[in-house]
Order: structure tokens, then sequence, then C-alpha cells
């Protein structure tokens, strides 16, 4: 692999491979983000660039090494894979023994050790064994959500490494060359993604569900604009059957308005889900005013979130919605 094919997290990149530039590579790290953002894929480039023999900015994917590294079985890499259960001490126990054994045929032994905030306290405390004497040719990595829920004496003898939200530009820039995304999809991905360019290639491949349910409420929001107050309270049961993603669909109605105020002003380029352009156009010249919208939205969503009656925000909601669209 290469550092490119890993889209966004620019400064990480350049820090890492500086890093092996200057011969400052720390004995761990904590690799720190959202799920999604390319933790694992980094570590690994990371990892082959360490052992590869022609390193220059790159790895040279060639070496055998660098064979070794893409075909699974570098001896000198190892993988700690338990996200589903907890990491017992059992397993770091082993990784404390193997840590002190000289490498076999690289200058450094890699370990990626992903959802390390699964290591139960015993396994931490054995895992600190190891940060307290570091071996000389071993580098740690650890993947987590989030590195408070690592112990503190663990985060605090290791480097920290940040994954940021990739841009809206990077990701659509991304699909484009890698998937040859045509623009609507990858405008839709990169929206509905939130920064997160895993989920951004999941949307376009198919394997995300948020086009469909986008396009359920937009079609839903549709019914709601167009129906007699009597019969709101049948499209009440969307809300109910779908209160888990209740967020997400907030999220898309809120879109939805904006795409009708854009509509409504002329402004086509700037409706995302161009697809319903028409039908934003429709609904941009019923709506009075989109701010009062936007606003009822918000507050909707923080009466959720704060408990108030479910079906009461949800009621109140629509009753508005429908005052708006007189
Ligand atoms: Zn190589």
């Amino acid at each position: 692999m290469l550092y490119d094919q890993v889209a966004g997290q620019e400064e990480v990149k350049t820090s890492l491979i500086r890093s092996i530039n200057n011969d400052q590579v720390s004995h761990c790290y904590i690799f720190e983000g959202p799920k999604g953002m390319g933790k694992y894929e980094l570590a690994m480039v990371f990892a082959q660039s360490l052992f590869c023999e022609n390193f220059d900015s790159d790895p040279c994917n060639r070496c055998p090494s660098c064979i070794k590294v893409n075909s699974g079985n570098h001896p000198d890499l190892h993988i700690i894979n338990n996200s589903e259960t907890t990491i017992k001490r059992e397993e770091i126990d082993s990784l404390v023994e193997s840590i002190c054994i000289k490498p076999y045929e690289s200058k450094k032994k890699v370990y990626i050790i992903k959802a390390a905030d699964k290591m139960t306290p015993q396994a931490s405390n054995t895992f600190l064994k190891t940060l307290e004497e570091p071996s000389g040719d071993a580098v740690v990595i650890l993947l987590t959500t989030n590195e408070n829920l690592l112990l503190p004496t663990v985060m605090s003898r290791c480097q920290t490494v940040k994954f940021r939200n990739v841009s809206k530009e990077k990701i659509k820039k991304y699909l484009k060359e890698n998937y040859h995304t045509e623009d609507t999809l990858s405008d839709l991905a990169a929206e509905y993604s939130k920064g997160i360019l895993n989920k951004a290639v999941n949307i376009v491949n198919g394997n995300d569900d948020i086009l469909k349910q986008r396009e359920e409420v937009i079609k839903l929001f549709d019914n709601i604009v167009n129906s007699d107050s009597e019969l709101i309270y049948e499209l009440e049961s969307y809300f109910e059957e779908n209160k888990d993603s209740i967020d997400t669909i907030i999220e898309i109605i809120m879109i939805w308005i904006r795409d009708c105020m854009f509509a409504q002003n002329n402004m086509d380029d700037l409706v995302l889900n161009k697809d319903f352009k028409q039908l934003a156009k429709a609904h941009g010249q019923l709506m009075e005013s989109s701010n009062n919208l936007i606003e009822l939205m918000q507050y909707t969503s923080n009466n959720i979130k704060s408990n108030v009656n479910y079906k009461l925000s949800i009621d109140n909601m629509l009753l508005k919605i429908q005052e708006v669209f007189k």
C-alpha cells in the first residue's frame, strides 16, 4: 500500500514519514479517531514503511518485506484484533514475551492493537511493563476511538496521533479518482458521510442505507406538506418505526429544507438532492420561510435528546411543518 491510498490525514502522514526519515520513530503510538477514518490502513502503511528496504516517503511495494506485508505474512508484523470482546491478559502476556525477542528479519517489529481500549485493566497493567522498559526494536500502535478509554499511565507513555474528519472536497476527489463516482452521487456521499471516508465509500458502493432512507424521508416530507392535518397521524407511524434513526431523519429534513431554499432562489447548483430538484422547487415555492423550519427542526431534535415525550415532539413538528406550507 501507499500513503495516497488512505485519503486525507495529511498531517498524520507527514509526521509519520518525517519520523522515519529523521530516525525519530516512537516506541508506542496511539492512533485516535472515529471508526472508519483509516486508522488501521494507515497503521499498516506505516508498518510497511518501517520494514521496507527502499523506503523513500512511500514504501516501495517491491522488496521482499513489502511483498510479505501485502500478502499478510510478515513475521515481524503482529496484529491483535479483538474488537468484539475484551483483550485479555493472556494475549498481552504473549505480546510482552515476544516483544523481548529480536526481530526475525527486519530491523523492527511492529505490533498493531486494534480497539486497544478493549484491554482489560489487568491486560493494560501487563502492557504497561513494555512501555516502562521499551525494547529498542519494537513499535506498538494502539488504535482507539477515544484515548481517554486507555489507562492514563499508558496514555502518558505514548505519542498520540489524532485522526481528523476528512473535508468534503477531499472525499469527493478520492471517490472520483478511486471509484469514478459521478458528481451527484459523490456530493451526496460527501455530505452524508460527515467526513468519515469509509462511510462515503460504503454509500457509493451501496453498502449503506442512508440514500434509501433519504428517498423515504423526502417522499414523507412531500406527504406532510400535501396532507390534511387529520392525515398527519398516519405519517407519524414512520417516525415511530424509525425512532432509532431520528437524528439521521432530522438531518435529512434539514438538508432538504436548505435545498428548498436554494431552489426557491434559483441557486440550483447548490441543491444537494439534485435527483429531487423539481420537488425542491415546488416545495420552495410553497414555503414561507426556511428559517422557522430550521429552528423547528433544531428545537425538535433538542427536545428528543432531552427526553421530552417523543410522540408529542413529532406531532408538534408535523403540524408546524404544515403551517409553514399553508
Ligand atoms: Zn519495500
